[in-house]
């Protein structure tokens, strides 16, 4: 161990190593707490909640199997799924993708690792997931906000219009899910146009549109999920990820269906909530929503207190004092409460980005410049962990420009049917049609 090695070597006492840990968080998690409400309209809204969670896949990697995992080795997981043209997709979605997720992070990684490995394995198991589905043929999509706590760092990977914001113990605000509204992403839009989608309002008479931007065929407003293989593969599953690291003040998650934020902004979301423990803030959010504007729409609310151990009440001290943080900055020490000064090894309210990236395109996702590159085996399926032969792989790469720097016969490599996948979703398959799609798998 460590620990003692230093202390035989240096002569440092033990409880102060031990402090210095904790510091660190090395050793002590934070406590979560987490509160969920659901005033279902359509019923297509569904949730996940496990706050203790083994990381390897199959072990407690469900709703209901997570309670008996230990403290060690586990993280937490929370997701909404708001589904569309039916709950298959979400339900089917709710059930697969943690462990699609997990069975694409490779083996007797250390915690450092775990972290940075885990942004392309959400790629891979989002796009797996989508995969899945289709061969189930059922039609109906779902949005996925997708969040895993694993000590002080969480991670959120975002498909649709669902949204997380995190409130740090301080009182600022961070946006960590993106927004595949088309009419709030022209990015997006120029994307699904490009790749064979078209993008535009329903047509009265006269020639005037109404309503939010929709993609065509299908008529859907969203430019990314999983499922909606009758819209159109251009309706990609490849998530939006950001991964933050939180002071050990903690901070507060509100996780929530569009039908809350169709009602509330997130100001008024979090202020509803001042001082309040988790499934009470929850329940007031989802009231609130629905008092506004009506139950329209599902409306779903979790929220999730992330909290320095033992420290069992909300962590939002300074109500109104934090502005939306666009860029991560960091904090002047003097922010520190006399309270965390007490307790000697607080931080100041530092969150810190670690990771984001939103881009669509799977060569950019996966590609083996990727800080964890080198962890994930060469032979196995970049997406689906199926192992191939030396040569039976096709590169993620192979369609790249000959001009560009990256090496077309380097991985990460694709199995055949995942790179039919990928260019169906670049819109290179030139098909809409489901069973043409079906075909070539
Ligand atoms: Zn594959």
């Amino acid at each position: 161990m460590e620990v003692h090695a230093d202390v035989d070597g240096s002569g440092v006492p033990l409880a102060v190593l031990l402090k210095r840990e904790l510091c660190n968080q090395k050793v002590e998690k934070p406590d979560i707490l987490f509160g969920e409400v659901n005033k279902s309209k359509k019923g297509e809204d569904f949730t996940f909640l496990v706050d203790k969670c083994h990381r390897s896949p199959g072990e407690g990697a469900s709703s209901t199997g997570g309670e008996n995992a230990g403290d060690d080795d586990t993280i937490s997981v929370f997701a909404i799924f708001d589904g569309h043209n039916g709950s298959a997709a979400a339900i089917y979605t709710r059930e697969n993708l943690l462990n699609n997720v997990l069975a694409a992070i490779p083996p007797n990684l250390t915690s450092e690792e775990w972290t940075a490995a885990l942004p392309r394995a959400l790629v891979a198991g989002f796009v797996k997931t989508d995969k899945d589905f289709q061969t189930k043929a059922a039609r109906s999509g779902t949005t996925v906000t997708f969040v895993i706590i694993d000590g002080w760092v969480v991670t959120v990977a975002s498909v649709g219009d669902s949204r997380c914001i995190l409130e740090s113990a301080e009182g600022t605000v961070y946006f960590l899910s993106a927004d595949h509204r088309l009419d709030a992403n022209e990015e997006e839009v120029e994307r699904v146009t490009a790749s064979g989608g078209e993008v535009g309002r329903i047509n009265i008479a006269g020639g005037a549109g109404i309503g939010p931007l929709r993609c065509w065929p299908g008529g859907l407003c969203l430019s990314r999920s999983i499922g909606d293989i009758d819209v159109g593969e251009f309706i990609v599953p490849v998530p939006h990820v950001k991964q933050v690291k939180l002071s050990n003040a903690g901070g507060r998650l509100v996780i929530a269906s569009d039908g809350v934020w169709d009602a509330l902004c997130f100001q008024e979301a979090l202020n509803y909530t001042r001082g309040l423990p988790a499934e009470a803030a929850a329940n007031r959010i989802v009231k609130e929503a629905v008092t506004s504007k009506g139950l329209r729409d599902d409306t779903t609310c979790i929220v999730v207190d992330i909290l320095p151990p033992e420290k069992l009440s909300p962590p939002l001290k300074r109500p109104g004092k934090g502005g939306i943080k666009a860029l991560f900055r960091r904090r002047p020490s003097d922010e520190m409460s006399e309270d965390q000064m007490d307790r000697g090894c607080f931080e100041p309210d530092v969150v810190e980005e670690i990771y984001e990236e939103g881009s669509a395109m799977l060569a950019r996702r996966l590609n083996i410049n990727y800080p964890a590159g080198n962890m994930f085996k060469l032979h196995d399926c970049a997406v689906c962990q199926l192992e191939m032969k030396p040569g039976e792989g096709i590169s993620v790469h192979g369609n790249m420009p000959k001009h560009s720097r990256v090496d077309p016969w380097g991985g990460p490599f694709l199995c055949s049917s995942c790179q039919v996948k990928k260019e169906a979703m670049e819109g290179k398959l030139h098909s809409r049609s489901t069973d043409v799609f079906t075909q070539k798998l």
